[in-house]
């Protein structure tokens, strides 16, 4: 092998010449070239361009380090002319558009990223942490551009918020592979439609049970784009919803015993609440004792609690036995006396087809709330990128399959 092409395999820079070589003692600078005839694409379409003009100042990408010596290419670019995307500066093969890093130094940027922690990725490689946001992005960019579904069949939707202020990103992932399929910017429909849309028609016709909580927006998002896909409304978050009944029944009844003045009745009501909203397995004994007393002497509290445990049995017994109970469940409740379970039952009747098919399908929203936080330990590592996207990336490299093998140990 020539001295030169011995340099430029160590560099990782293909389809160039390599014209000189400068070292200071702390920095090697390498003068590439194009070779003579190469063709020159856009950087937006990939097409072979004809040559518009070229630039008198080179341009220069940091590539991975040379034993104890930083490494610079550099190389007189030219301008192309696209009859799409008009005059623009042309593509290498070396480095990702707009980059001033090689290939090989961002993929090893973002390998390091999702394995170490920032502090440690900043000084080794010696970057700023907003730096490395940049490049992640640009890796995963690149990989979406490329990446497509065909194998998803069942996906969970979630929003993770990310920033205090109620900023929120909508997560889509895959049931089968537990792998990020979507993160964006924002909970709206217009959010999971961007998904939609990436995954075309024919990724949507494939999607058969989709898991989410109660957000109408996203159901109706769900039916207009998946044609053959079954909702599964998320069983946690119904029975959140007869937690939060019980819990509104047991404060009224704590009021009530203040406003009687009966600062002992009241001060009970309080310590109730645990004994109330606890999974009955979890009691300790004198929470059951509590359990016994509210029984004797408060009787539209214990109903309420009857009715939250019996709507988890639902659940914990699925199937079609599980749809007869939610019947029998929905009776009781609409004749309960008491609202908020008239309420509840009320809002299961609007998702009913969404509950029923949760039932049957045993399809929780669990997988994609365990990804929610991960999700929200990210943003910590992810603080001091410039923008939410890059904390997007980030997810992608780590969650999404997209980190990129490191460059030393491809063949
Ligand atoms: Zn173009």
């Amino acid at each position: 092998m020539q001295k030169r092409s011995i340099w430029l395999k160590l560099l990782g820079v293909q389809g160039a010449v390599l014209e000189r070589v400068e070292f200071d003692g702390e920095m090697m600078r390498f003068h590439v070239r194009h070779r003579a005839g190469t063709e020159r694409h856009c950087p937006e379409c990939d097409r072979i361009c004809g040559g518009y003009d070229h630039s008198d100042k080179p341009h220069t990408w940091r590539a991975l380090d040379l034993g104890l010596a930083r490494a610079v290419v550099s190389a007189h670019l030219h301008r192309v002319n696209c009859p799409e995307h008009g005059v623009v500066l042309e593509s290498v093969p070396w480095a990702r558009r707009g980059s001033a890093f090689t290939r090989q130094f961002e993929d090893t940027v973002t390998w390091l990223a999702v394995r170490m922690n920032k502090s440690a990725v900043a000084e080794f490689m010696r970057l700023a942490w907003r730096t490395v946001g940049s490049i992640l992005e640009r890796v995963c960019e690149e990989g979406r551009a490329v990446l497509d579904f065909p194998e998803v069949k069942r996906i969970g939707i979630d929003e993770v918020s990310y920033r205090k202020g109620h900023r929120y990103l909508t997560v889509v992932v895959d049931h089968d592979s537990n792998r990020l399929l979507f993160a964006h910017r924002g909970k709206s429909a217009g959010a999971l439609k961007a998904f939609f849309k990436g995954l075309g028609k024919e990724g949507c016709a494939a999607i058969e049970l989709v898991s989410a909580d109660g957000a109408k927006h996203w159901h109706d998002a769900v039916r207009k784009h998946c044609p053959n896909a079954r909702i599964c409304m998320d069983p946690f978050h119904v029975v959140k919803w007869a937690t939060e009944a019980l819990d509104e029944i047991r404060r009224q009844v704590w009021r009530a015993a203040r406003q009687g003045d009966d600062e002992h009745a009241a001060a009970s009501v309080k310590h109730m609440r645990w004994a109330l909203l606890k999974n009955p397995e979890n009691l300790t004994t004198k929470q059951r004792t509590t359990l016994k007393e509210i029984e004797a002497v408060n009787k539209p509290l214990f109903r309420a609690y009857l009715l939250k445990e019996q709507l988890r049995d639902v659940f914990k017994t699925g199937g079609q036995r599980g749809i007869a109970l939610l019947d029998t469940w929905i009776a009781w409740a609409e004749t309960s006396g008491l609202n908020e379970f008239i309420g509840v039952a009320q809002s299961i009747s609007d998702v009913r087809q969404a509950v029923d098919d949760a039932l049957t399908s045993g399809l929780s929203n669990g997988r994609v709330e365990s990804m929610n936080t991960r999700m929200q330990l990210l943003t910590r590592t992810a603080f001091g990128f410039h923008s939410a996207e890059a904390l997007i990336a980030l997810a992608y490299a780590k969650f999404g399959g997209l980190c990129p093998p490191l460059p030393t140990r491809l063949s």
